[in-house]
C-alpha cells in the first residue's frame, strides 16, 4: 500500500483505462475522485465495490471537462472532501474520425476542449496545492498520437502532441517542487473508445467487429497485442512511486512497439 493518504483524481474513470488506472491507485491505498459519464446507477455501484474492495474513500464527480470551471471545480472538490490533491491523472478524452477537409468545426473544437484544454486546466488548478506540499504526481494520457500521426485524426494528434508538449512545459517548472509531470502514450488498448471505432469499421466493410481488430493492430503495432487498462494502471502507480521520482518531463510509451518503427 505505497499511496496510503494520498488523494488521485483520475479523469474519466468511469470506463477504459481511467477505471482501469482508478483501480490500480485505490488497490494502493489512495483515495480517489472518480469522473466521467455513463449510468448513473451504474457508476455508484462501481463507487462503493471499489471503496468497499480496497477499504479508502472513492467519490464521484460528474463534471464536464469541457467547461474549464467544471474542471477547477472537480480540482477543489477533490482538495476539499478528501483532503488535498496528490495526483492528478488527465485521462478523459474523445475522438473523432474524418479527413482534414471534411473534418467538422464543432468536432475540432470538442477534441481539443477535452483533450488539451482540460489537461491545463486541471495542471493549473492542481499546481498550487501540490506546490505548497512539495509533493505531487501529474500524469497526463497522451497517446502514440502524441508522438506519430495518422490519417483522419486531425483533432485528435494534434491535441496530444499538444498534450506531450504541455506535460514537458509543466515537467521543467516544476522540477525542483517535489512535483513530476509525466505522458503515457499508450498504443492499441480495447476499450469503449476504440470499440466505437472497431464498430464503424466494420460495419463500413462488411466484417466482424474482431476482424477489425486484428486489423488495426496489424496496422499499426508491431506487437499483435492490445494494452490492457490494467498495464496503463500499473505504470501509474510506478510513476506515482519513490523510485520514480526523477523521471519527469517523459512521454513514455507503451505500444508495442508502435513508435519504434
Ligand atoms: P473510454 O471512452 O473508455 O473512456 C473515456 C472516459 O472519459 C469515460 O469515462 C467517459 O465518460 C469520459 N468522458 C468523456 N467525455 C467527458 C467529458 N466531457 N468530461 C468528463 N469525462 C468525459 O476511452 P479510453 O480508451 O479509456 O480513453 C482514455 C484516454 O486514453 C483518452 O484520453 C484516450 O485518448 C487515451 N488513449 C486511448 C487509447 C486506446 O487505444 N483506447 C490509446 C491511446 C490513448
Amino acid at each position: 500500500m505505497t499511496l496510503r493518504g494520498k488523494v488521485a483524481l483520475v479523469t474519466g474513470s468511469t470506463s477504459g483505462i481511467g477505471l482501469g488506472v482508478a483501480r490500480a491507485l485505490a488497490a494502493q491505498g489512495a483515495d480517489v475522485m472518480l469522473n466521467g459519464f455513463g449510468d448513473i446507477r451504474e457508476i455508484e455501484t462501481l463507487r462503493k465495490e471499489m471503496a468497499q474492495e480496497f477499504s479508502v474513500n472513492v467519490l464521484y464527480d460528474d463534471a464536464d471537462l469541457m467547461k474549464p470551471e467544471q474542471v477547477r471545480a472537480i480540482v477543489k472538490r477533490s482538495q476539499d472532501e478528501l483532503g488535498g490533491l496528490d495526483v492528478l491523472v488527465n485521462n478523459a478524452g474523445i475522438q473523432f474520425v474524418a479527413p482534414l477537409d471534411e473534418f467538422p468545426d464543432e468536432q475540432w473544437e470538442a477534441v481539443l476542449a477535452l483533450n488539451l484544454s482540460a489537461v491545463f486546466h486541471g495542471m493549473k488548478a492542481a499546481i498550487p496545492g501540490m506546490k505548497e506540499k512539495k509533493w505531487g504526481r501529474i500524469i497526463n494520457i497522451a497517446s502514440a498520437h502524441g508522438l506519430v500521426a495518422s490519417a483522419n485524426k486531425v483533432a485528435y494528434v494534434a491535441a496530444k502532441h499538444g498534450v506531450v508538449g504541455a506535460t514537458k512545459v509543466a515537467a521543467i517548472e516544476l522540477a525542483n517542487d517535489g512535483v513530476t509531470v509525466n505522458a503515457i502514450c499508450p498504443g492499441w488498448v480495447l476499450t469503449p473508445l476504440v470499440e466505437s471505432q472497431l464498430v464503424v469499421r466494420a460495419k463500413e466493410s462488411g466484417t466482424e467487429v474482431s476482424d477489425e481488430a486484428t486489423k488495426l493492430l496489424h496496422e499499426k503495432q508491431p506487437m499483435l497485442k492490445f494494452t490492457t487498462p490494467e498495464a496503463i494502471g500499473a505504470m501509474v502507480v510506478y510513476l506515482c512511486s519513490d523510485d520514480a521520482q526523477t523521471i519527469t518531463g517523459s512521454p513514455i510509451s507503451i505500444d508495442g512497439g508502435w513508435v519504434a518503427q
